[in-house]
């Protein structure tokens, strides 16, 4: 039996795709290349297609045993779904309608998603819990939220069972080298500050001094792809072994402000790192930092790579390669 992973050329996707190679599985993966690298995907069983293409994501379950779905194929940009929101609606939550569909007709009743702390909104309580309200302040964790009701409701009427994984800053690369990120442009925090030492930029900027935190800049849960990776297999099995429904953080329950992280990556490459002071970036909340006390306990996760030196080493020597 094998698993399909939607997604599977991006950042996050190709890297449980290895992961669940490592670990004896069978994969198949389904990447429109709008974003992913097909360089990425470390398995020949891979379908260049779109998920809102029904009839060709048909004949992949019907040339397939597939047992299971991972689902990363969405857009996944903050400041894109602000201009357009079209896109974003289209792609994530058609796509999932389109997935969920042919799940259903196909029989295939377990999927995990992977969804963001960008639907809890601007946060209440630090650190974040499951359970507190969602309140999107972009058309990104929008569609994000409405995929996870989708599956509440699938769940409800045609018994498909779901874990929603909500991510918190992913970052890191897999040890090897072999893969990491690659965004086109990039817009997250570590590799553009890796951008100076590689020569690619001169400076970083630094949006925003004026937050309430400790120096004035970003707090974020920075959390390593490999970790987030296994989260998803813990999560595959638990649904493999007929247990219900669930949502859960994903986050390592430590804050690094933005200047914090640049320090530790002038240490890592041992280069100056230039910084200046830019103005916000609009929706940026001050503090996001989760609480994974419930992944921890119900699917046994444990973190082994949740130091940010590590977290940015590996990043480095990804980007460095
Ligand atoms: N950030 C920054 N300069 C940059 C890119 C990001 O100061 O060139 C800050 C951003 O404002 C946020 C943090 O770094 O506070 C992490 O941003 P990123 O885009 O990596 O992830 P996000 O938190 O938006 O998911």
């Amino acid at each position: 039996m094998a698993i399909l992973i939607t997604g599977g050329a991006g950042y996050i996707g190709s890297h449980t795709v290895r992961y669940f190679l490592d670990q004896g599985e069978e994969v198949i993966v389904v990447d429109n290349l709008q974003s992913g690298h097909k360089e990425l995907v470390q398995t020949d069983k891979f379908y260049n297609l779109d998920i809102r293409d029904k009839e060709r994501l048909d004949k992949v379950f019907k040339e397939n045993k597939i047992e299971g779905v991972i689902h990363f194929a969405a857009n996944s940009l903050v400041g894109e779904s602000m201009t357009n929101p079209y896109e974003y609606y289209h792609n994530n939550v058609y796509g999932m309608l389109c997935l969920l569909d042919i799940m259903r007709q196909n029989h295939v009743d377990r999927i995990v998603f992977s969804s963001t702390a960008a639907t809890y909104g601007e946060p209440k309580n630090i650190p974040i819990l499951e359970d507190d309200e969602t309140n999107p302040t972009n058309p990104y964790g929008e569609t994000k939220l409405a995929m996870e009701k989708m599956m509440e409701w699938f769940d409800i009427a045609y018994g498909i069972k779901y874990v929603s994984l909500r991510y918190f800053n992913a970052a890191g690369a897999h040890e090897s080298g072999e893969i990491g990120e690659m965004h086109n442009p990039e817009t997250h925090l570590i590799p553009l500050i890796l951008q100076v030492p590689l020569g690619i930029r001169d400076k970083i900027y630094i949006f925003g001094d004026d937050y309430p935190t400790k120096d004035g800049t970003c707090v974020r849960d920075y959390i390593h792809v490999m970790d987030l990776a296994s989260a998803h297999y813990l999560a595959y099995k638990h649904l493999l072994n007929g247990n219900n429904s669930e949502i859960f953080n994903l986050g390592n329950g430590n804050g690094y402000t933005v200047k914090e992280v640049i320090e530790s990556a002038r240490r890592i490459t041992n280069h100056p790192i230039p910084a200046e002071i830019a103005k916000r970036r609009d929706g940026d909340p001050a503090v996001l930092v989760a609480s994974s006390q419930k992944i921890k306990k119900v699917l046994n996760w444990n973190p082994q790579y949740d130091s940010l030196e590590r977290i940015i080493q590996d990043a480095w020597s990804w980007h460095n390669k």
